[in-house]
Order: C-alpha cells, then structure tokens, then sequence
C-alpha cells in the first residue's frame, strides 16, 4: 500500500509518500509560505526535484499542487491512504482515528487546547477530505502516546474545576517519535518493548523528554501546550508562571503577546539570539558569552530531567537521544551526561562523536549500566504506518 503522510502547519503542508509494502519514501515534499506574496512548492520525486516558485492562496491550492505532482510521477493511482499527524488529540484522542465528520469535529473542539497548532491540522484534513474522498484518512496525535500517564502525573495542582471544565492537565507532544525511538531502543536492546524502562530525549527545534516505563509512557516534560519543559529553539520551556504576570504588569505586555514571546523569542533564541544549536556551539566555541550560557541552560535542563526521570522510574534500561540536535551533537550528549557515573551513566568519547546516524548507535562504555543509544527518529513513517494499522483494522471510512 502507498502511503501519503501530511503535517499541514499554518503556511504550509510538508509531505511525505510512502511504499510500505517495500518500506521506502517515493515522494517528499514541502509546500511553504501559503498566503503569502511569494508562495514555493519543492517536490522530491525519486531522483526528480521540482520547484515551483509561484503564489500559492490557501491550502486548497497547497494540497492540489502536492496531488498534482504526485499525479505527474504516476504516483497518484496506487495511493491507498493518508495519514494527518494531528498536534492535540486532548483526553478524547488515545488511538490514531480513521476520520469521519464526528472525528474532525472531535479534533476541532480541541483547538481552545492548541490554538497555534491544531487550526492547521484541521484545514489539511479538510481539504485532502475534499480532494481526495475516495481514499480513507487517519489523524494520529502528537499526544496519544502519552494518554498512558497515570494522574499523578498528568494533573497538574491547580483548582479541579481547571481540569474538569477546561481540560487543565498534562498533554505530552511528540508522542509519534517517542513511540518510535522507544521501539528501535527496545529492538536493538533485543527485548521486547513492554519490558524496557527507557528516557527518551527528543532534542529537536521543539524539545522534550519522556519517562516511559514497560514501554509506555509514564510521564513527559511537555504540558497542556508544548511550551512546559526543556529549553527549546525559541520556546521558554519550564518557567515560574509568576513570570507571566510579572511581565505584563512591569512591561505593559498583553496576555497574547507574552505567549507570543514565551513561544517565538525565548529559549535558546531569547538567551543567544540564535536558535539554530549548530550556529551557538560555533559561537560558543569562539567564546561568545551569550552563547555559552545558552548551551549550558539548555543542558542543564536536559541534565534535569534526566535525574528526575530516573528517580520517577526507579532506574531504567536506556537513554535515548534523538531529532536535530539528539542525534548530531556529540557536545550536547556528552554536557549532558557528565559526572553521572554515580547513576550509573557513562559514554564514551569516540562512539559518542557519532552524527546522522542510518540507525541505532551505542554510545554508554562497558561501565555504564544503562545504554545509552543514539537513535534517528522517523515520525513520517511511524505517523504512515500506524495509518496502515488503521485502515486495517477499520477499513471502511466516513
Ligand atoms: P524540528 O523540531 O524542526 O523537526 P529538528 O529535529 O530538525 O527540528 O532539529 C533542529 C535542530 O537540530 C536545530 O537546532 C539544528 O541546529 C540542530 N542540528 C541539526 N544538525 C546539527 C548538527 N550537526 N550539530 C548540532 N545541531 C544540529
């Protein structure tokens, strides 16, 4: 079966198809800057690389440039799905959802829970819908994975009716890579994942960790929005929420524009001005002071919740890096893990100076009790092939 995977984002729709019969990627794309004055379209197809350099109206004109391109590589006919990645499932969304009219108007009321995320998602489902009726949807959430954390780790200590009336509790993002490390963790561990403990470290431009004991998730440093926990490219991660009021009394800030602030001018980009890591350990390495202390507020962090995760678990099986920075930032892994050899933690220099790893790499030394593996993640082919075990299970669509 042919598999197209679509993470459709406020100005853009980003594509990949997959062969999951022979597990490969025939197609990949981007679509960005829709609405804009100068729209552009990139497609991947096989060893073909179209640009088209154009206005690009809405996401109506988006998805059909994407249908028309794969149609033009004969690509179109045999496509047997497609999978939505959806941001926030909220307490009802536990399992990827074939979509019918109740499942987008189900993804729909979660919007007052991911304003900045889950519009786009629900104009991308609408507008492949409309395009292609033929074909059967499914929406997999960034949050589903999580819906495992028990309570006490979900709730947050708040009055209950902010829980009970506007769904004020813990969320977790970037379930799909999770889940997905957490499988090839436990593969290359040679176990099965419903025996592994394992802290999963997504190191990406949005960052977070997960605690996942018996190979699911038991807790996550990301919240009710993926602003809670680490430090990340431009969003502020854990913060006293006194700061928030703070700010708007003492610098006159309205409530939006201060979550516009937490999200897009804070992290690494509000301590350094740069939120691209390669580009602060260049500067750190030069000396720059503001990039020092960026890179080491960020591993702290990390460093943080490392503990933390280990205390909430008892101990694990294995650490796992992953995304941009996880899997190409020996400097990150190695500030990160430093002097926890009490905790049973130890790398090695030469296995941990691995970049873009093809698959999973070792990088703990024979002392070390726990392994510590570098794994690439993939939540394109994870979002295609928990698609597949949708429509499997469920194949007629509404
Ligand atoms: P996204 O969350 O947008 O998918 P990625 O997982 O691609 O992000 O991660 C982007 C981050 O990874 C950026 O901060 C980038 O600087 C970092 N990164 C990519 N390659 C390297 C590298 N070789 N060394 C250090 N950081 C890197």
């Amino acid at each position: 079966m042919h598999v197209l995977v679509m993470n459709s984002g406020s100005s853009s729709i980003k594509y990949e198809l997959f062969d999951m019969d022979h597990a490969t990627t025939l197609a990949s794309g981007l679509v960005e800057r829709i609405g804009e004055e100068r729209g552009r379209a990139r497609h991947h197809l096989g060893d073909d690389e179209v640009t088209e350099d154009e206005p690009i109206p809405d996401h109506d004109d988006g998805f059909r440039r994407v249908v028309a391109a794969l149609d033009r590589a004969g690509l179109g006919e045999e496509l047997g799905a497609i999978g939505h990645r959806v941001v926030h499932g909220g307490e009802r969304f536990a399992e990827p959802t074939v979509l019918d009219d109740d499942a987008v108007e189900g993804i729909r009321a979660q919007i007052p829970l991911a304003p900045l995320h889950n519009p786009a998602n629900v104009t991308g489902i609408e507008v492949a819908r409309k395009l292609r009726p033929d074909l059967p949807q499914v929406a997999v959430f960034d949050t589903a994975f999580h819906r495992t954390m028990p309570p006490h780790a979900h709730r947050y200590a708040v009055p209950v009716e902010w829980y009970e009336r506007h769904g004020v509790r813990r969320y977790g993002f970037h379930g799909t890579s999770h889940a997905f490390v957490a499988k090839q963790a436990a593969h290359h561990l040679g176990r099965p994942l419903e025996e592994v403990d394992l802290i999963t470290l997504h190191l990406g431009n949005g960052a977070s960790a997960t605690a996942i004991a018996a190979g699911r998730s038991v807790d996550t440093s990301m919240g009710l929005s993926p602003l809670e926990g680490l430090v990340m490219g431009t969003r502020s991660g854990d913060l006293d929420p006194a700061v928030v009021f703070h700010v708007q009394r003492e610098a006159g800030l309205e409530p939006a524009e201060v979550e516009r602030m937490l999200n897009k001018q804070s992290g690494l980009k509000g301590l350094c001005g740069d939120n691209d890591l390669r580009e602060i350990e260049h500067r750190a390495e030069a000396g720059d002071a503001d990039a020092i202390l960026a890179l080491a507020t960020y591993t702290h962090r990390v460093r943080k919740y490392v503990g933390a995760y280990l205390a909430a678990l008892g101990g694990a099986d294995a650490l796992v890096f992953t995304a941009g920075v996880g899997e190409n930032s020996p400097e990150v892994r190695e500030r990160v893990l430093s002097g926890l050899e009490p905790l049973g933690i130890s790398i090695d220099a030469e296995r941990n100076a691995v970049r873009a790893p093809e698959g999973v790499v070792a990088i703990h030394d024979q002392h070390s009790t726990l392994s510590v593996l570098v794994v690439p993640t993939d939540e394109e082919r994870e979002i295609a092939e928990q698609t597949v075990a949708a429509v499997t299970e469920q194949p007629s669509t509404g």
